[in-house]
């Protein structure tokens, strides 16, 4: 225990994380494959998995390949479908924890409140719900998707049946025979709607606009299939790259008008063949291009919305009265269950309000609107601070684990060199920042991410795309190499000084 972070009732260690998602757990791992063991990992709820804890809904499940989303680091052969379920991605995440040796820096229940940087010690100062701690350097791996977006429905407050959002699924509510109307047609409900769809007496999916919506090719892997991948791993490690490589394809396809053209006449043709009725049918059509929002993929929501007791609202919700919610043309439907499947708060982070740099002003306040980092993992003005999946790191292609990986490669390249030449502080340059993000808003530009006709998740306040990196993940790699002469360092001997 440090005699500072002591003196303080707090303990310091060298490294803190907050979370204990595929970011945290990774960073954890890789830190102590590297000989690290003086760090903390703070994590709010009582177990590890991040958003494969939280979201338990029906049918949950990831939509990359699962061989693509898991570490390059810990494959699992044994992954048993394509698509792993959220049990099994959850089981993997444990697992990783504790063969690893992680569990045992976990604070769990510790939610970190606040964390200053303290510029005459150098420290991270965090202030938790249990105590203070100190840190001399702090990775932030709390996730983009986990805080649930609630809609601001007028009379909500009224609503005399039950409520809920699909990241925090009530599984005590029985749905058989009840009349449920779910908000929202995003990448959560087409997988939640196919299951319950079965179940319930009547099931009313209000969206604001169609989405597009691809087959889907999850199937179950073979025993032979697990057994050859376990018995020879560089075949899994092959079939990983050819995962890969095929989703990279995607990217120009996305990106450049005519490969959007062509995926959407595939949707469209898709829609055609499965929906019969031309008035569902033109409400399913979407009025946006294909890659604005997140491509859904499924082989049983389309399927699922012709069915008599299903049906399809476009328009936004006008109020909840009593038990019934009115859209705006004035249509009232019955509901007992309201589910929202609202998504999340994406660009608004609530982690972004508790961290304060250099200067005192948080990174909120700091990114005005526009969260904005170098490299998508440090901010000038918070020296010492990575963030992992941070702005313009997520994927609408790929697996996001692929960007998650190359940032932890930064922080060990980062805190290899720290070591090395006795640096104590490290913060980009106001200018390589500056730099880097207008490369990313001009790669971002004209695309269908922030010219494709709708309001997504991934754009900020001031409809930047604040989330996306706009390429493919070679890219990202080129882009994410540790230059010291991008950075400002302070180093042992005094404050200012910058190492060659
Ligand atoms: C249903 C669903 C399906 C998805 N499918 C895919 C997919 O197929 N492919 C893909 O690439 N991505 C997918 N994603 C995106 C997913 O968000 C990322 O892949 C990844 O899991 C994010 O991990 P993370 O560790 O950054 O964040 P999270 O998993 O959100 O973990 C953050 C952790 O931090 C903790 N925390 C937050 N704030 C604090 C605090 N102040 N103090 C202490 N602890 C805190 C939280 O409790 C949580 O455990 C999916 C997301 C969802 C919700």
């Amino acid at each position: 225990v440090d005699n500072r972070a002591a003196a303080e009732g707090g303990r310091h260690v060298r490294i803190a994380i907050i979370g204990t998602g595929f970011a945290g757990v990774g960073a954890a791992i890789r830190l102590r494959q590297t000989g690290y063991s003086d760090f903390v990992v703070f994590e709010r709820a009582e177990d590890v998995g991040g958003v494969w804890r939280d979201n338990t809904y029906p049918g949950c499940a990831c939509d990359v390949e699962s061989h693509l989303y898991a570490f390059s680091f810990v494959p699992n052969p044994g992954w048993s479908r394509t698509h792993a379920r959220q049990p099994e991605i959850l089981a993997y995440l444990r697992d990783c924890a504790a063969r690893f040796g992680v569990l045992p820096h976990v604070a769990f229940g510790h939610d970190v409140e606040d964390a200053r940087y303290d510029e005459s010690s150098h420290r991270w100062r965090l202030r938790t719900n249990r105590g203070i701690w100190t840190a001399d350097i702090v990775v932030v791996g709390t996730g983009v998707l986990n805080e649930p977006a609630m809609p601001d429905l007028p009379g909500l407050e009224t609503f005399s049946g039950v409520v809920f959002h699909s990241s925090r699924w009530d599984h005590r509510t029985e749905l058989s025979g009840k009349h449920v109307v779910v908000i929202g047609n995003g990448a959560s409900a087409v997988q939640f709607v196919p299951e319950i769809a079965p179940l319930v007496a009547a099931l009313t999916i209000i969206q604001r606009s169609a989405a597009w919506v691809l087959p889907h090719r999850d199937r179950a892997i073979t025993d032979r299939h697990m057994q050859v991948c376990a018995r020879l791993p560089w075949v899994a490690s092959v079939w990983r790259q050819w995962l890969y490589l095929r989703r990279e394809l995607l990217v120009p396809v996305i990106r450049h008008a005519l490969g959007g053209w062509a995926l959407e006449r595939v949707a469209l043709r898709y829609l055609a063949q499965v929906v019969r009725d031309p008035d569902l049918r033109t409400r399913l059509t979407p009025t946006f291009r294909m890659g604005c929002k997140r491509i859904l993929v499924s082989s049983r929501y389309l399927q699922t919305l012709p069915q008599r007791h299903v049906r399809v609202v476009t328009g936004p919700v006008r109020e909840v009265r009593g038990q019934r919610v009115v859209t705006t043309d004035g249509v009232e439907h019955a509901a007992d269950v309201l589910i929202l499947a609202t998504g999340f708060a994406t660009t608004d982070l609530p982690i972004a309000r508790r961290i304060h740099g250099r200067i005192g002003r948080t990174l909120r306040e700091t990114w005005a609107g526009r969260p904005q980092a170098f490299q998508g993992t440090t901010v000038h003005g918070f020296p010492n601070l990575f963030l992992l999946l941070g702005p313009n790191t997520y994927l609408a292609h790929s697996s996001v684990l692929l960007m998650l990986e190359r940032q932890i490669d930064l922080l060990l390249a980062a805190l290899r060199y720290f070591e090395q030449h006795s640096v104590t502080a490290m913060e980009p340059r106001a200018e390589t920042q500056a730099d880097y993000v207008r490369r990313v808003d001009a790669a971002s530009a004209r695309t269908a991410w922030t010219a494709g006709g709708c309001m997504s998740w991934y754009l900020d306040d001031t409809g930047r795309n604040a989330v996306l990196w706009p390429g493919a993940v070679r890219g990202f790699r080129r882009a994410t190499r540790f230059r010291p002469a991008d950075y400002a360092f302070t180093r042992d001997s005094g404050t200012g000084a910058e190492p060659r």
